[in-house]
């Protein structure tokens, strides 16, 4: 699990990851960290097998659900990466991206691995992509869904956990057939594979080797995490500031900060820690195809604090007409006291870029009719429309463009 989930951000850590480890765990070292099992490994205790059988049902639920990102060229692009950092878990693994808005990856014990489309949409770069792979990777090759299971019978704790994932999931969720079964499956899992800290630092410490077996820069890891962490501060200190004006909500998981902490010394630890691939071009071609839909589902999610930073930080290569205009979108959504100037100044900037969706000519459109410009604001929907014939309001615009 490499959580920083809604529900994690909200809440303040359901998710495994940002859970408050055992005091005391020390930081592992990448040197340490072999594999426990070998290429094409197969369950032989009953107990294991009879987890994985589980774990297969949950496999087919997933692979026929509607949140299922099934799209040829990026799960074959994912597949790839995924199969620089394998190592032993070499075709073992099988990828589902999943849509969804939060950041979250998690790893069964039959080699099932499970992506969200929150994660892939705040990467940088491949580096980072396959640093959350790798790491997801390390819980398989280091047994922890099995081991934790075994030390959760042990304490006799797995029907509590699955009560409290079920109840949570229950409380979160309206939706019906494959995606109930997704969520209530994935809420039982992340909490009963709630790795304690030392496995989490085995899966951070393994995947920097990981990452620099596939040829990738083991120093991109930490900075996921880095990311995170300013992400979740911003997101705090805005819906703070919405419910209470002067609320400083500047505080983060302890947890996190020794995570990164660890994870930079390790790769300060390494030699070559700096050396390797980024790919970041390959990593925007890749997810092109999927970005506007990634993005959008990002902003949709309402939590402008959130977006806006995540939005910041992809600007650092660039701004196109894409992030301008979920910049402006985001700033339409939070509302406060001058967004309305900000939201305009992003969607004049959106519509300048060549790569504009049409929903920013529609958004400028309405925002130049607003202010008196009919000529312009007229230009603009025509530009929409164009873009898209077939829009839903394409009536409703053609009655706007005649008057
Ligand atoms: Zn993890």
């Amino acid at each position: 699990v490499t959580g920083l989930s809604r529900r994690g951000l909200i809440a303040g850590g359901l998710c495994a990851c940002c859970l408050p480890g055992a005091a005391g765990a020390q930081r592992i070292s990448p040197s340490a960290m072999t594999p426990l099992i070998g290429k094409g490994y197969r369950p032989v205790d009953t107990d294991e097998k009879g987890l994985w059988s589980r774990v297969e049902r949950i496999e087919e639920e997933i692979a026929g659900s509607s949140l299922r990102v099934t799209d040829p060229a990026l799960t074959a692009y994912l597949s790839g990466v995924q199969h620089r950092v394998a190592r032993e878990a070499e075709g073992s693994v099988r990828l589902y991206v999943m849509r969804s808005a939060d950041f979250n990856a998690a790893m069964f014990p039959n080699g099932m691995m499970l992506i969200h489309t929150g994660t892939l949409v705040r990467f940088r770069n491949e580096a980072q992509l396959a640093g959350v792979l790798a790491h997801e990777t390390a819980h398989y090759l280091r047994k922890h869904q099995v081991r934790s299971w075994r030390d959760l019978k042990l304490r006799s704790d797995i029907m509590s956990f699955a009560s409290v994932g079920l109840g949570l999931a229950g409380a979160a969720t309206g939706i019906g057939g494959g995606d109930l079964i997704y969520s209530l499956n994935n809420a039982i899992y992340l909490g009963a594979f709630a790795y304690s800290r030392s496995l989490e630092s085995e899966a951070d410490a393994m995947s920097l080797s990981l990452m620099r077996h596939g040829g990738y820069r083991p120093a991109e890891a930490p900075d996921i995490w880095k990311q995170l962490i300013a992400e979740r501060r911003a997101s705090a200190a805005a819906r703070g500031k919405r419910r209470r004006r002067g609320y400083s909500v500047l505080s983060t998981h302890p947890a996190d900060d020794v995570r990164m902490a660890d994870l930079i010394a390790s790769t300060e630890e390494m030699a070559d820690g700096r050396d390797g691939a980024t790919g970041e071009a390959d990593y925007r071609v890749a997810i092109a195809a999927v970005r506007p839909m990634l993005i959008d589902d990002l902003v949709k999610l309402n939590d402008p604090g959130s977006s806006l930073h995540v939005i910041d930080r992809l600007a650092e290569s660039g701004w196109d007409g894409l992030l301008r205009y979920h910049q402006a979108e985001a700033y339409r959504l939070r509302g406060e006291p001058g967004d309305v100037d900000r939201m305009q100044a992003s969607l004049d900037q959106a519509v300048a870029y060549a790569d504009a969706p049409a929903e920013a000519y529609r958004a400028q459109g309405y925002a130049l009719l607003k202010k008196g410009d009919g000529a312009g604001g007229k230009a603009m929907l025509g530009r929409y429309l164009a873009a898209r014939p077939d829009a839903k309001d394409a009536g409703m615009i053609k009655f706007t463009l005649a008057q």
